[in-house]
């Protein structure tokens, strides 16, 4: 199950879990759109992979226990000061390449 992380790695932005601009790589490292087209050129700083918009957890019970009530998004913020010099340098050999062939 998605953790649903609450901010933005990289700028610290609140992504709630109805956000549609929160972006997700395979491992869950979570980004805002805008950081992630203008800073990281869709290469997660990482793993290298290229990022996918998070789905929306229902708000509302459909299903059974199948929703932001009962399984909540995650709390613990990841913020961190990510070396965006060293990103690009990176991100350079990566970006040009679709994420399925990395
Ligand atoms: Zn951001
Ligand atoms: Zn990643």
């Amino acid at each position: 199950m998605l953790e649903l992380r609450p901010d933005c790695e990289c700028c610290g932005k609140d992504l709630s879990p109805d956000s549609t601009k929160a972006m997700i790589c395979t491992f869950e490292c979570t980004f805002c759109r805008d950081c992630v087209e203008t800073k990281l050129f869709n290469v997660c700083p990482n793993c290298g992979g290229g990022f996918e918009p998070r789905p929306v957890r229902p708000s509302r019970e459909h299903r059974k226990d199948a929703f932001l009530g009962k399984r909540p998004g995650s709390t613990v913020r990841k913020h961190r000061t990510i070396d965006l010099e060293e990103h690009a340098e990176f991100a350079r050999k990566l970006k040009d390449i679709p994420p399925h062939l990395r």
